[in-house]
C-alpha cells in the first residue's frame, strides 16, 4: 500500500497552535505516515517532532519553510531532509528571525499609527515569546475587535498595500537554497499558485530556482484548488523538478485544512520522495 505523505506543516514553534508532540499525533491520526515539520524560518520544534514520531512510529522529515525575497516579492522555500545542527543554515536563519523581531515592532508603530495600541506586545503574547508572525498579529486585531477574521486582519492592516505591511527583506532565493543544500536537504518551493504569478513568469522563476540547485515544486498545497495542482504537475513534468505534496496545516482553527487530506499527485512526473 502506498504511503500517505504531509510535507509541509507547522508548529507552535512558528505561527502554528500545536506543539510539535500535538502535530505528530494529530498527523498519525489522520493517517500520515511521513510528515515534514517546516516552520517559518526556525528549526526549534524538530527535536520533539522526532521524539513523538519515533514512539508513534511515523516518519519525520526535519524540514524548515525559509522566506525569500525575489524582485520585491515574498516567496516561500521549504527545505526537505535537513540537518537542524547545520551551522550556516542556522546563521541564515538567525538573521530572518532577526528581521522578524525588528519588522514586529515596525508594524506596532505603524498600527499605533492608526490608533491601535500594544500591537507589538499582543502579537508577541500570541507567539509565546517565539517566532513572530503576521498570524500573530492577526490574532491580536482579532482579539481587539478591529477585524472580524485572520483574512480581515490581512486585507485591512497586514497585508501588501496597508498601513500595517512592511515590505520583506528576506533571505535572496539562492541563499536559501544554499542553506538548505548544504544541509544536506532538497530544496522545494512552496504553494507556486499563491505568488499570482502568469506563466510565463512563473517558468522563469522555476528555471531561476532550478539554476539555483532547486528540486522541486509542491504540486499539492493546502492553499491550491484541483486545476492549480494540475496546471503545476504538468509544469513540474515539463521542467523536469520533483513534485512535492503538503497541506500547510496551521492548526484547527482552520478547519478546512487538514494535515495528510490533500488529494494524490497526478500520476505523470516524479514525487520528491522518489529520489529519497
Ligand atoms: P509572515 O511570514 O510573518 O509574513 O506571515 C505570513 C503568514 O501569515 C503565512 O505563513 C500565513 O500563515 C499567514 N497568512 C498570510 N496571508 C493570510 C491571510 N490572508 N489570511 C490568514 N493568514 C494569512
Ligand atoms: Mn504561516
Ligand atoms: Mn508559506
Ligand atoms: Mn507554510
Amino acid at each position: 500500500m502506498s504511503r500517505r505523505y504531509d510535507l509541509h506543516t507547522h508548529s507552535l514553534r512558528s505561527d502554528g497552535t500545536l506543539t510539535p508532540t500535538e502535530l505528530v499525533l494529530r498527523a498519525q491520526r489522520h493517517g500520515v505516515d511521513v510528515l515534514a515539520l517546516t516552520d517559518h524560518d526556525v528549526t526549534d520544534g524538530i527535536a520533539e517532532a522526532r521524539t513523538a514520531a519515533t514512539s508513534c512510529g511515523l516518519t519525520l522529515i526535519p524540514g524548515v519553510e525559509i522566506s525569500v525575497t525575489r524582485q520585491g516579492q515574498t516567496l516561500h522555500i521549504v527545505g526537505l531532509g535537513i540537518d537542524p545542527e547545520n551551522a550556516s543554515l542556522q546563521a541564515g536563519l538567525a538573521r530572518l528571525r532577526e528581521f522578524r523581531n525588528w519588522r514586529a515592532q515596525e508594524i506596532g508603530r505603524r498600527l499605533t499609527k492608526k490608533n491601535i495600541v500594544g500591537g507589538y506586545e499582543g502579537a508577541a503574547r500570541f507567539a509565546k515569546g517565539l517566532v513572530l508572525s503576521r498570524t500573530h498579529f492577526a490574532q491580536f486585531l482579532v482579539e481587539q475587535g478591529q477585524v472580524r477574521d485572520m483574512g480581515q486582519a490581512f486585507k485591512w492592516y497586514l497585508g501588501k498595500g496597508n498601513a500595517g505591511y512592511v515590505p520583506g527583506r528576506w533571505a535572496a532565493l539562492a541563499e536559501a537554497v544554499d542553506w538548505i543544500r548544504g544541509a544536506g536537504g532538497q530544496a522545494v518551493i512552496a504553494h507556486p499558485a499563491r505568488y499570482k504569478l502568469n506563466g510565463r513568469r512563473l517558468r522563469h522563476l522555476f528555471g531561476e530556482f532550478k539554476e539555483c540547485g532547486g528540486a522541486g515544486i509542491e504540486v499539492i498545497s493546502g492553499s491550491h484548488s484541483a486545476e492549480e495542482s494540475r496546471r503545476l504537475g504538468a509544469i513540474a513534468q515539463e521542467l523536469d523538478l520533483l513534485a512535492s505534496v503538503g497541506s500547510d496545516y496551521h492548526g484547527p482553527e482552520k478547519p478546512w485544512v487538514e494535515l495528510g487530506r490533500g488529494p494524490a499527485l497526478p500520476p505523470s512526473g516524479t514525487p520528491v520522495w522518489e529520489t529519497w
